[in-house]
């Protein structure tokens, strides 16, 4: 397979192509085959994946020959109550949850996706983005498909209708040879769980057992809630078929030239208790802050973390450095990610909502603030002018991953290169414009170094813009959203 990096051009358009289609879903999975409780179990699997994504939620389930659908917009535990927990019948569900910032904000996008096809019901919850959805939907559109979401995901749902293979799982690998990029995702038939990951392995996927019954899920923390003993990964390339409680493996798909991981999932995006390939996301953290301070050493008084993504990082900074952590900033759990709008006006109110240094024990302190990432440099210009006011006398910064420079196109949320701001200063500008005395990010070969322990291919693209899966035609984005749904308060 080729890789290279696109263009500027390329980026434009496909960054154009990305306004109206919603390429930019950040997602978590689960299904469950065989177990009486299968609603409330993908329930609280959901529920441990919240962090994944914090807009819509939904459900469907089966119990062989019903199947039952609960999708709503908002965190699981606003979503699901016992009432609709309970009418999600039967033995077998797949669930998931979605964010997405750019895209549209509607129910229609709210998965899992369902669809009456001439080969039965199938109900599909995806995680990834597809670089190949645009051109796949204009050709399905000039054939007269019909789509009702916005969402990338649903061109699986139509050429898996479209197959004219036999079973339910050869349907499912037929469509999925034709799409390009991210998915790790979860299938529901009347009587199967199918699971499947894509050659790359871009997006993790992992298998448990629980009372005899199978559980999939997006990462190890769904297992550890619900007490399932975890079994192993969803290799890249696999699709698993679960069908009358046996298992078996597939591995149809063509290899990729390499396994291109999600290294953000390991630096911010996934739980630090969760296990992403046997190997534990905190432990990893503080072993790239470990490789911070050495790199990026700094003469300060304290190491803060930048609560929560930067906490194990900073850990492993402050014990490389011999110098004491200290819980400096801290934040409000109880603010959503969804408050935060995309305008740069209340991004800021967001920081600020959320965070809060702790006065008392900063005047006259030399600080080093530690992060997992800058995205817009919004979050660390705030604080570090919080700590300057509560009397701090040095706030330096240290990043415990690369600048930024490029969107992730498998299923990060990150914004235009415009908005990323190490694509568009220096270090030291970057420095300036959030007001640290110092800022020090971990160098690319200090990750991939690291990450060496982790024994397998990474996709670093959004820090080295080597992108693994090309991108396919990603000008003229499809004419999307032409009906807006009205909800009560706007019709008034
Ligand atoms: P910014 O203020 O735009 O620089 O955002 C940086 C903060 O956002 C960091 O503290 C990160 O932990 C967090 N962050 C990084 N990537 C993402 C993402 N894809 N979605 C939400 N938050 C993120």
């Amino acid at each position: 397979m080729s890789r290279r990096l696109l263009s500027e051009a390329e980026e434009r358009e496909l960054l154009e192509a990305r306004r109206g289609d919603q390429f930019h879903d950040e997602c978590g999975v689960v299904g469950v085959h065989g177990h009486p409780d299968a609603a409330n179990i993908t329930y609280l699997g959901l529920y441990a994946l919240q962090h994944r994504g914090q807009e819509s939620c939904g459900i469907v389930s089966s119990n062989g020959h019903e199947q039952f659908v609960y999708r709503g917009m908002g965190l699981v535990s606003d979503v699901f109550n016992e009432k609709n927990l309970a009418r999600l019948g039967g033995r077998h569900a797949v669930g998931h949850v979605r964010y997405s910032t750019s895209g549209e904000t509607s129910l229609r996008n709210a998965q899992p996706f369902y669809a009456t096809t001439d080969g039965g019901p199938v109900a599909i919850a995806h995680n990834g983005n597809l670089v190949n959805a645009a051109p796949i939907r204009r050709e399905l559109e000039g054939r007269g498909a019909i789509f009702s979401t916005t969402s990338d995901s649903e061109v699986i749902v139509h050429l898996l209708a479209r197959s004219r293979e036999p079973t339910p799982e050869e349907r499912l690998i037929d469509a999925l040879s034709r799409v390009k990029g991210a998915f790790s995702l979860v299938m529901l038939t009347d009587d199967a769980l199918i699971a499947a990951r894509d050659p790359n392995g871009f997006r993790p996927l992992t298998l448990g057992r629980l009372d005899g019954a199978w559980i999939v899920a997006s990462e190890t923390c769904a297992l550890d809630l619900i007490g399932a003993e975890y079994e192993r990964d969803i290799e890249p390339g696999e699709v698993v078929v679960i069908r009358r409680g046996r298992m078996r493996t597939l591995r149809p798909f063509a290899p990729a030239a390499r396994e291109a991981f999600c290294v953000f999932e390991y630096i911010y995006f996934a739980r630090p208790d969760s296990n992403l390939r046997r190997h534990n996301v905190y432990a990893f953290r503080k072993e790239l802050g470990r490789c911070l301070a050495r790199e990026r050493p700094v003469a300060v008084d304290m190491v803060v973390p930048v609560l929560d993504s930067g906490a194990a990082a900073a850990m492993g900074f402050a014990e490389e450095a011999g110098i004491p952590y200290e819980m400096a900033l801290i934040r409000n759990h109880y603010v959503q990610r969804t408050f935060i709008q995309p305008a740069q006006s209340l991004r800021n109110l967001g920081v600020r909502l959320k965070h809060n240094p702790v006065h008392g024990i900063l005047p006259g302190k030399r600080v080093v603030l530690v992060d997992d990432s800058i995205v817009r440099g919004t979050t660390l210009s705030k604080i570090v002018q919080m700590f300057r006011s509560a009397g701090a006398r040095e706030v330096h910064v240290r990043v415990s991953a690369p600048p930024t420079i490029g969107p992730c196109h498998y299923g990060i949320d990150t914004p235009t290169r415009d908005e990323l701001i190490a694509y568009n200063y220096s270090v030291d500008e970057i420095s300036s414009q959030i007001g640290a005395d110092s800022l020090g990010y971990l160098s690319l070969e200090g990750l991939r170094a690291t990450a060496e322990s982790l024994k397998g291919g990474m996709c670093d693209a959004c820090f080295s813009g080597d992108y693994p899966v090309p991108i396919d035609n990603p000008g003229s984005a499809p004419q999307l959203a032409l009906f807006r749904e009205v909800d009560e308060d706007d019709a008034r």
